[in-house]
């Protein structure tokens, strides 16, 4: 990273954080652990098999409101260890019909991952509960076209953001240059006119920072092409805000603690909120209608977590139970994953609100 800024005077962020998490064979997300105990990062999949479980049972009954197509694609973006599809998989046996429907896509960039989902997606547990081979792709393009059903955990907070910095009376793109000391700084760029669906906030005052992420554009255009062709729904979940808001948010995690963004580029997880409403306005323009965002753990109470946790704890040993209890608390509890995570639904033309969005939770883009 010095010796690319050496050459080309800055970076932007968000170039930053693609070369960081993506954009080299070295980069964080072709090479680390990243997630479990010996990565640097937990998510809620490694928390609780209940999550897996509850989104299965979402994509379950967006099966089943799509009118039962006989083939669709169950298409994971950013899979990480494959926990959430091998839960979501096995609960979806309830719903029968769906798994000899369904066809597993993996979305994923990192070759070790893809290795650990190879392994939690093997031949045995395929065998005993017949679902399809999965196949892997780079991008969401080269998966076939048809009804699908998307689910994306923890995916588009590691898209890269762009971020700019108010110095009046214009925006400025905020960049990583090299400080007098020759380490990694950030730093003000050129003025800069702000990214397609951004909402800057009318006051900002100088040095305000404003956050976009254009890099999940052409992921949302490609839901809205392949929507207008076939029923498609897609479940988004992540930590980020439900309105507009700025700020840097930018954060490095490494050895399940933060650390400086800048201090050990490529090592580190790099994240960044998710603005749901910009997601939203993007959904919009591609032509499909959001609902939500409802908190994390509103979502999956809906979806019944306190009768999955029920029998879980019925089943289970006794010293088993207190750690069912924990994890479970910890997806839906405000004060931990319950209410900082959200859950939004994307669905095509014509399609019902995916449960549990039809009550009370009218789509975002009418909302504002
Ligand atoms: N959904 C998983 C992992 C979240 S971490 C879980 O909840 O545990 C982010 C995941 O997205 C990783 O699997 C990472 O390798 C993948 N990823 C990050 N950027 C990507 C990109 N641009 N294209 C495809 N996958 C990406």
């Amino acid at each position: 990273m010095r010796r690319l800024l050496a050459e080309r005077g800055q970076v932007s962020v968000a170039e930053f954080m693609e070369w960081c998490l993506t954009g080299r064979a070295e980069a964080y997300y072709r090479r680390a652990e990243a997630i479990g105990r010996a990565g640097d990062f937990i998510t809620a999949p490694e928390v609780s098999q209940i999550f897996g479980e509850l989104v299965g049972l979402w994509a379950g009954a967006t099966w089943l409101s799509m009118g039962r197509p006989p083939v669709f694609s169950l298409i994971e973006l950013g899979p990480g260890r494959g926990t959430l599809m091998a839960d979501a998989l096995r609960a979806l046996k309830v719903v029968p019909g769906v798994l000899e429907a369904a066809r597993p896509h993996l979305v994923e960039r990192s070759e070790r991952l893809r290795q650990a989902q190879r392994e939690r997606l093997g031949q045995a547990q395929r065998e005993r509960l017949g679902w399809a081979a999965p196949v892997w792709h780079e991008s969401l393009e080269s998966v076939p076209e048809g009804p699908a059903i998307l689910i994306a955990n923890e995916f588009f907070d590691a898209l890269p953001v762009a971020q700019f910095v108010r110095a009046r009376p214009r925006w400025h793109e905020r960049v990583v240059a090299l400080g007098a000391d020759g380490e990694p700084c950030f730093s003000v760029g050129e003025p800069a006119g702000l990214p397609r669906f951004t909402s800057p906030p009318e006051e900002a005052g100088d040095g305000a920072i404003l956050e976009a992420r254009p890099s999940a554009w052409p992921v949302v255009a490609e839901m809205g092409r392949r929507a207008a062709l076939a029923p498609l729904a897609a479940l988004i979940i992540d930590y980020g805000y439900a309105r507009d808001a700025s700020g840097d948010t930018l954060q490095a995690v490494s050895a399940h603690g933060y650390a400086d963004p800048l201090a050990t580029p490529g090592e580190a997880d790099l994240s960044a909120h998710v603005g749901f409403a910009e997601l939203a306005r993007m959904a919009s323009a591609a032509g499909l209608t959001a609902w939500g965002p409802m908190p994390q753990g509103e979502f999956l109470l809906a979806l019944g977590l306190e009768a999955r946790l029920g029998r879980l704890v019925g089943a289970a040993r006794p010293d088993q139970r207190t750690a069912l209890v924990t994890g479970a608390r910890r997806l839906a509890d405000p004060y931990q994953m319950g209410v900082l995570f959200k859950a939004m639904a994307l669905a095509g033309p014509g399609l019902a609100a995916p449960p549990p969005f039809a009550e009370g939770h009218p789509p975002t883009a009418e909302e504002r």
